[in-house]
């Protein structure tokens, strides 16, 4: 499985891997990055190639949830939903699609 990034609400890139959610800590030499769970301290690198290491244990289950808000978030993205949509709203609408 590669690492897939995306869009906080922020506006500051994520990494996605197996569930597991990073936020960006530093960028290192030759296009990898170094990135932290948003939910412990566990590391992890990612390369240029999409191939991500990750270094220490998680001390807490993968996501779903999270992963699942991300990804709507950047569908809304890409369908260029009405800006003036607060988007707590539509991602409140659409987390009760997937989970009816
Ligand atoms: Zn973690």
């Amino acid at each position: 499985m590669s690492a897939t990034f995306v869009e906080s609400t922020d506006g500051k890139r994520q990494l996605c891997y197996l569930s597991y959610g990073y936020s960006l800590k530093r960028k290192n030499k030759k296009g990898s990055e170094y990135w932290i769970c948003v939910k412990s301290q566990a590391t992890a690198t990612s390369c240029s190639d999409l191939s991500v290491t990750v270094r220490d244990k998680h001390t807490h289950v993968p996501d779903e949830t999270d992963k699942q808000i991300l990804e709507i978030q950047q569908n809304l993205k890409r369908k260029g939903i009405d800006e003036s949509v607060p988007i707590d709203h539509i991602i409140e609408e659409a987390f009760h699609a997937i989970n009816n």
